[in-house]
């Protein structure tokens, strides 16, 4: 372990009020590991917004030393050709309902854009895409869409030219707003920068899967994801930052084989197996194992929430 790990480990704050509706109506629910290094962490339920969130995250400072490992790794990298496949027609349902608010050539900020996914497939659509993310501009997949490389806590202008009402601008944010330090704030500065639209995905916390999977619940993931969402909790964050919850739905992707994956991880080195290791390597989060998992979960699962949110005209 090398001494910024250490200093990571040691550098948590506490937070004092709800990340999504700064009240301070919360009490603690359950403890979670990372399946990493198997820091503990503890999370709390807001009883004004019902969101749950981790309420001793790792320092802003350190908590990017939790991002240098697979799971960060991950989070850019294509996963297999099924799951390639079937991440793209995922995504034609996913972003439908921002793409038919929008004229051809709207600007659209892809504000984590993870492997690119969503960026290519509106790039190919035809409108104006920027893509944010933590790494490296040489780790970007596709040249000819523009790629900035940020730290997504720190807010900078998304847009080149600023308050022009006559472009509709939108963010998507894809898997990000779980992994932001203060979502409400970074939404705050969306709407002060003129953007219209706002599509966000993420884990469900009321998924009918997570009791039964317990502490191995998949999305869990601490300290990566800081924020448990649900439908209510997204209005509450959408109203306080000057949006209005335009439609919610939900659906379901893999999180059994993922849950399975995170299990086998949170073992101890003593007791990990040939047995385990070879589990750990097929339940991997983009093996085509949690692929077909996924087409089976569509049928009756809830574990994402989907929602596009409107700015409103005046705030
Ligand atoms: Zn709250």
């Amino acid at each position: 372990m090398d001494e910024s790990e250490i200093t990571a480990k040691n550098d948590r704050k506490n937070r004092e009020c709800c990340p999504v509706c700064l009240g301070k109506n919360f009490v603690p629910e359950r403890k979670i590991r990372d399946h990493i290094d198997h820091s503990l962490f503890s999370v709390v339920h807001c009883h004004d917004c019902s969101v749950r969130f981790i309420v001793d995250p790792p320092s802003l400072g350190t908590i990017q030393n939790y991002y240098t490992n697979d799971a960060g790794i991950r989070m850019h990298k294509q996963g297999s050709g099924i799951h390639h496949r079937l991440r793209n027609l995922l995504l034609r349902d996913e972003l439908k309902p921002l793409t038919k608010k929008l004229e051809p050539g709207s600007q659209i900020v892809d504000y984590g854009a993870g492997d690119g996914s969503v960026s290519k497939f509106l790039h190919d659509r035809g409108f104006e895409i920027s893509a944010f993310d933590m790494y490296p501009q040489a780790e970007w997949l596709y040249p000819d869409i523009e790629y900035q490389q940020i730290d997504l806590n720190i807010p900078i202008p998304l847009f080149r030219i600023p308050g022009n009402e006559k472009i509709t601008r939108a963010v998507v944010l894809r898997h990000t707003l779980e992994h932001l330090y203060e979502p409400a704030k970074i939404l705050s500065i969306f709407r002060d920068t003129g953007v219209n639209y706002v599509l966000i995905v993420v884990p469900n916390y009321k998924s009918i899967m997570r009791p039964l999977l317990g502490g191995n619940w998949y999305y869990w993931d601490p300290p990566r994801h800081l924020h448990y969402f649900t439908e209510r909790s997204l209005y509450c964050l959408a109203e306080r930052c000057g949006y209005k919850l335009l439609e919610t739905t939900t659906y379901a992707v893999d999180e059994v084989v993922t849950s399975l994956h995170r299990r086998m991880l949170l073992k101890n080195e003593e007791t990990q197996t040939n047995l385990t290791r070879a589990v750990t390597r097929i339940t991997d989060p983009k093996s085509p194992l949690a692929a077909i998992s996924s087409v089976i979960a569509s049928f009756f699962g809830n574990c994402i929430i989907h929602a596009l949110l409107e700015k409103y005209k005046q705030t």
